[in-house]
């Protein structure tokens, strides 16, 4: 499937590797100029710089801490100047600190619920005059299939994914009358950096949970991504696409 991103101007927080980066060529591909925003190093986030700017496409990349509120306001704003204005946000970046809640410190429920959630909220927050004055914008959230069953060892993680639905909602009805749309896609298990970390035990028993007997690539998440991104799409708001092999259903 190929849409006509040219023109449009997307950003895409935690672009530089994984899913981030995959979703950020995907819209490159089809003609989106792109933001990256990361708190990658410099080095990582000029090469997805380069990479994106292979696909013909205008690329910049920005150190962002999307949990730090100012920050993302100040880069949001650079964005906007840089680029003449935002046509799609994709809230991708996140983190894992999974444990046991016996185990879980507040530090660890804290940072994740700060960079999944409330990173989401800023970049939400800092875009919002900007889309509602255009009257048109596509905003994705990635959420996760955790956030809609719970997850043990998960509870931080779970609980940041199930409040990232719980904006998407919100605000896809706050924009709807303002041609805004904003979804969710909740992935189950994606082979990326993140799960790789997973050991063999737990890859295994999540590959045997999933009724397609196997792991997503960053690149199925991004199809959905994609489609929510474009004019095809234009009627769909408030929703949350699982991309997880049937893992959830
Ligand atoms: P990943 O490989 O760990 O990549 C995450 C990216 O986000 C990295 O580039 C990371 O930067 C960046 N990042 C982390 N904290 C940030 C912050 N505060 N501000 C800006 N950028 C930040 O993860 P992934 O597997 O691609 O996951 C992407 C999204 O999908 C996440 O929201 C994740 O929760 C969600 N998801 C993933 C899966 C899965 O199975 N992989 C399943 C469900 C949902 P550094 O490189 O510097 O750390």
């Amino acid at each position: 499937m190929s849409y006509d991103f040219k023109g449009k101007t997307a950003v895409v927080t935690g672009a530089s590797r994984g899913i981030g980066f995959t979703v950020a060529s995907t819209l490159a591909k089809n003609g989106a100029d792109i933001a990256i925003l990361d708190v990658c190093s410099e080095e990582l986030g000029l090469a997805a710089k380069a990479q994106i700017e292979e696909l013909g496409v205008k690329a910049e990349f920005y150190s962002c801490d999307v949990s730090d509120f100012e920050k993302s306001k100040e880069i949001v704003d650079r964005v906007i100047e840089d680029f003449g204005g935002i046509d799609i946000l994709v809230n991708n970046a996140g983190i894992v600190r999974d444990k046991l809640v016996i185990k879980l410190s507040e530090a660890d429920f804290d940072s994740v619920i700060n960079v999944n959630l409330k990173g989401t909220f800023n970049m939400i927050k800092h875009t919002y005059t900007h889309f509602m004055k255009k009257r048109a914008g596509r905003i994705v959230n990635v959420s996760s299939v955790v956030g809609l069953t719970g997850n043990a060892g998960q509870a931080n993680y779970s609980a940041s994914k199930a409040g990232v639905v719980g904006v998407t909602k919100s605000v896809a009805k706050e924009l709807a009358g303002r041609g805004v749309t904003v979804n969710a896609v909740a992935p189950g298990y994606i082979m990326t950096d993140m799960t790789n970390a997973l050991s063999d035990k737990v890859k295994e028993q999540f590959t045997q949970a999933i009724p397609m007997r196997k792991g997503g690539t960053p690149q199925d998440v991004a199809n959905a991504i994609a489609f929510l991104c474009s004019d095809e799409a234009a009627y769909i708001t408030g929703e949350v696409i699982r991309v997880d092999g049937g893992l959830a259903m």
